[in-house]
């Protein structure tokens, strides 16, 4: 019998549209009614999904065998550290914090760099719903992929009343000159920083000596000004790290600096993007569950937050963690080169719906996948949670099963005092 689900949420990326029609007999996803490539292929992973078999060193064994064996690699580390759930339900995000807490863990959703800039000045945001029914300006800072998104479009154009916009990017590469956007700014990385504070200070009417960074005219930022100054709510979009940028908390910053600078005479939110095809990541989670969105310590026996020590990528570089748990589906995304190399040189186990490409672990625990097999909720990039359905059946358990099974068979660990 043909079951027939409207309004499923996908979770192939950050956007979570939730208005895709996926057909099912119960057992198999039959038809599934959205335009995104991306989103297809998401609901067709579930094909492979019950075939995968736990595996120790490679080898197939049994579940308990894998569970065990995992349980084994974890207690007789002495700094393990969990690493991904980007694509994780919320149940298997709080899953994984209850693990690391039981077992004084570094847990880390790779976002540490917006997490300290949160810190340091705050930031304003606001919701999609916002944007479509506000915003006059929509800048794009390095978010092309989601400009490019046509889901993004649609939603942002589903509002009832039409609203006259206008749309800004910017970006290191020849920018995007279509019909739609009004000004397209190049600006190279490394001379972001410094245009955002050139930007501050013209909108302060500040007179700033030297030269704007490579690439930019100094009457293309004025023009940008002249934009904000018109408009009545601007909402930036503001592109994701890349590893290599070690002061990309420093931009994040002087965005929110920028963005209180607007708002002394109109409205301003910004909005940090995931990168292309990634989702939102833990870190809501992991800040309503230990105070901190990203780098948590629980060795001491309560939560510390310390990204320059507890940082994935700095962990791993340093050769600070003796065995890593990654979690979900393409959890190594964010991670550089010399830290790929280190997961090389530890004990791996990954629990999650599809093996890892690049590396292989010494325990893999398959799970069934989040919103496909299993209930639960994820954080679209907007942080708004929307709710995920079980659709088919699968012999496969869910991501929180799995490490509520683990945790289950791990004593826990006496603080470091
Ligand atoms: S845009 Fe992202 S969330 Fe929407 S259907 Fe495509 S992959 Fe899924």
């Amino acid at each position: 019998m043909k079951n027939v689900f409207e309004d499923v949420t996908c979770a192939g990326c950050c956007c979570v549209c939730d208005n895709i029609q996926v057909t099912t007999d119960g057992q198999q996803i039959l038809d599934v009614q959205t335009t995104c490539p991306q989103g297809q292929a998401w609901f067709a992973r579930s094909r492979q999904t019950n075939q995968l078999q736990p595996l120790i060193s490679g080898a197939e064994a049994s579940r308990e065998d894998a569970l065990t064996r995992a349980a084994e690699l974890i207690q007789n580390a002495t700094s393990p550290l969990l690493f991904g759930m980007g694509q994780s339900a919320t149940e298997a995000q709080r899953a994984a914090i209850s693990l690391a807490d039981r077992i004084g863990a570094t847990i880390d959703s790779g976002a540490s760099a917006s997490t300290r800039a949160l810190q340091q000045v705050g930031e304003a945001s606001c919701t999609l719903g916002e944007v479509r029914s506000r915003a006059d300006l929509i800048i794009y800072w390095n978010a092309e992929s989601l400009r490019a998104n046509p889901h993004h479009q649609q939603s942002l154009n589903s509002g009832t009343d039409a609203i006259s916009r206008k749309f800004v990017t910017v970006g290191a590469s020849a920018s995007d000159a279509s019909a739609d956007v009004d000004l397209a700014l190049r600006v190279p990385v490394e001379g972001e920083f410094e245009t955002l504070w050139r930007l501050r200070a013209l909108l302060r009417g500040i007179a700033l000596n030297g030269d704007v960074p490579s690439g930019l005219s100094a009457g293309e930022l004025e023009s940008l000004a002249a934009l904000i100054r018109q408009s009545r709510y601007i909402v930036i979009f503001f592109g994701p790290a890349v590893s290599e940028d070690r002061l990309f908390h420093r931009k994040l910053e002087a965005l929110s600096l920028l963005a209180r600078e607007i708002q002394s005479e109109r409205r301003c939110h910004t909005m940090n993007v995931p990168a292309a095809g990634a989702a939102k990541g833990a870190e809501p989670v992991l800040a309503w569950q230990t105070g901190y969105a990203a780098a948590v310590n629980f060795a001491v026996g309560y939560p510390r937050f310390s990204p320059c020590e507890y940082a994935t990528v700095r962990m791993l570089e340093q050769k600070e963690a003796d065995v890593c748990l990654l979690i979900g589906d393409a959890p190594l995304t964010g991670l550089s080169e010399l830290a790929l190399q280190e997961l090389q040189q530890i004990p791996l186990i990954h629990v999650g719906p599809a093996p890892l490409s690049d590396l292989e672990p010494e325990v893999f625990l398959p799970t069934g996948i989040s919103g496909i097999h299993s209930a639960g909720s994820l954080y679209r990039f907007d942080g708004t949670p929307l709710p995920l359905r079980a659709l088919i059946a699968t012999p496969q358990p869910s991501e929180a099963e799995v490490l509520q099974q683990l945790e289950s068979l791990l004593t826990p660990v006496l603080p470091i005092c």
